[in-house]
């Protein structure tokens, strides 16, 4: 693995709380992310909204709307996780795909790249830029123009399993499965539009569990138990 990109709920922000931030729980992120620097991994980062604010939240206002500040929260998130990020040593960037001011710079695969070859971390914020995705599709998508080798699904829950472990006791873990088969199955992995996303452009998937120590750094030198998701 040379280049990754990690996707982390908002929520995987919030620590205990659900909401916000939980600075320390950044910090452990901020900590492992520099040990892959270190070892000269090239990392990008997607960060969803959900600490915040989703696209479902209100009822009663015009979907469009309540998805553009989805978007924003996860610029939020972008902004504040960049920032822990740079207290412990790392060099970063938050690109958007709509202009922020003087906040972010406006993405483009070309600067991204050359930023992680650089040994910077970017963070890919506002998802796609448009109401009815999700930062599922906007990690997929920058996944797939920055060709990284892998998508790092960091989740509450430590792989892909056959049914809900909260409501089926008995539900299966898979070590690994095909993306065809995620799709047929209709698995709750990613949106279904991100994971043929991911089956078209053969965009592969690590799906683990962000608690426990160190977490995304075995995952990435493959002391892995999560799921293998293959294209
Ligand atoms: N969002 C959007 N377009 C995108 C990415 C995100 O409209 O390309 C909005 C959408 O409202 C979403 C929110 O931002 O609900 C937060 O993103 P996240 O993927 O965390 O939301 P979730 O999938 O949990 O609803």
């Amino acid at each position: 693995m040379k280049r990754v990109l990690l996707k982390l709920s908002g929520e995987a922000l919030a620590g205990e709380k659900h909401t916000g931030f939980d600075e320390a729980t950044v910090l452990g992120v901020a900590n492992q992310v520099k040990t892959l620097v270190d070892d000269g991994i090239q990392v990008g980062i997607v960060i969803g909204g959900g600490n915040f604010w989703r696209g479902r939240t209100s009822e009663n206002m015009e979907r469009t709307k309540a998805d553009q500040i989805g978007m924003l929260a996860t610029v939020m998130n972008c902004i504040y996780t960049s920032e822990i990020f740079r207290s412990v040593g790392m060099k970063t960037q938050v690109y958007t795909p709509f202009v922020c001011g003087g906040f972010a710079k406006l993405f483009t695969k070309d600067e991204a790249v050359s930023f992680l070859e650089e040994g910077g971390v970017a963070f890919f914020a506002g998802g796609t830029g448009h109401p009815y995705f999700s930062t599922d599709t906007g990690t997929t998508l920058r996944a797939i123009e920055i060709e990284a080798d892998v998508i790092l699904l960091a989740k509450a829950i430590d792989g892909v399993y056959d049914s809900d472990p909260k409501v089926n006791p008995d539900a299966k873990k898979y070590d690994e499965i095909s993306i065809a088969e995620v799709v047929d199955k209709r698995l709750a992995v990613m949106d279904l539009t991100a994971s043929i996303m991911c089956m078209e452009n053969k965009m592969p998937m690590l799906v683990f569990g962000l608690e426990g120590e160190n977490s995304i750094v075995n995952t990435v030198r493959g002391k892995f138990n999560g799921t293998k998701i293959t294209v």
